[in-house]
């Protein structure tokens, strides 16, 4: 799956599953542009990573949720690589608590990350792909988005809007050789899972099939999979990596 310093650029690259996609691409051959928030150390660390590996990195500082600052990370980073030929729409929160006690707020920051943020950063990028003639969008959604959970219809609403997002998108650009695909993770030993309360993990692991949480590194297989020319005619797709959970 060579791909030859194609550029990819990954939103949240500097940690948990987007860290681990940084360096699955780079092991492809790609050259990585990493955005982050607010961690410079840990984004800086996986440009290391990379640059050991062989390939190349920049680190580029971005909250994706405000259009001035994602028209500014596309604009560095053809400055730095040229135009991005891969986009990984990672960067994501959960601000959980039942419906009848959520807050504004906790609705329209999870709305805001998991899936304006995916609009903004997919609108920047397809232009310069469908100029290219080829282009990836990848875009990281949950099971939760499939099947919907209690305590997270904010993070739900956002990503089962990211299904129909993929879907329509990937039609308007099938035909420019572009394709746009979504990955939906089951639960992913990160940052975000670290901080659940342990019974609530217990329930969780009783329920998975394959009886335990996943790791980075298993998403990010697909991930560089949907992202080389093997992937060619697969587009449109929600495609769950979740030891099974959506089909228990
Ligand atoms: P982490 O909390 O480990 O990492 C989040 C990443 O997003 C960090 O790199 C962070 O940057 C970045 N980020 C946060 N806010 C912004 C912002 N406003 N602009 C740019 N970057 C931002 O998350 P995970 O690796 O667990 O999750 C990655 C994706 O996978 C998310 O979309 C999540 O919804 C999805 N997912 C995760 C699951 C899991 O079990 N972990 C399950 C299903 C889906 P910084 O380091 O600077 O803070």
């Amino acid at each position: 799956m060579a791909s030859d310093g194609r550029v990819a650029l990954i939103t949240g690259g500097s940690r948990g599953i987007g860290r681990a996609i940084a360096l699955q691409l780079a092991s492809q051959g790609m050259r990585i542009v990493v955005n982050y928030v607010s961690n410079a150390d840990a984004a800086a660390e996986v440009v290391k990573r990379v640059e050991e590996a062989g390939s190349q990195a920049v680190a580029l500082q971005a909250d994706v949720t405000r259009g001035e600052d994602v028209e500014r990370l596309f604009a560095q980073a053809a400055e730095a690589f040229g135009s991005v030929e891969i986009l990984v729409n990672n960067a994501g929160i959960i601000k959980d608590s039942l419906l009848m006690r959520m807050s504004d707020e906790d609705w329209d920051s999870v709305v805001d990350l998991d899936l304006r943020s995916v609009f903004l950063c997919t609108r920047a990028a397809i232009r310069m792909m469908v100029r290219g003639r080829w282009g990836r969008v990848i875009n990281i959604g949950s099971v939760v988005g499939l099947r919907g959970n209690q305590g997270q219809a904010n993070y739900a609403a956002a990503k089962a809007g990211l299904v129909g997002f993929t879907q329509s998108v990937a039609k308007e650009v099938a035909s420019r050789n572009v394709t746009v695909n979504c990955v939906a993770p089951g639960y992913v030993e990160t940052d975000i899972v670290e901080d659940l309360p342990q019974e609530l993990k217990k329930y969780i692991m009783d329920r998975v099939p394959v009886g335990r949480f996943g790791q980075p590194e298993e998403i990010s297989g697909i991930v560089g999979f949907l992202a080389s020319d093997a992937a060619s005619y697969i587009t449109g797709q929600a495609i769950a990596v979740d030891g099974g959970l959506v089909i228990s």
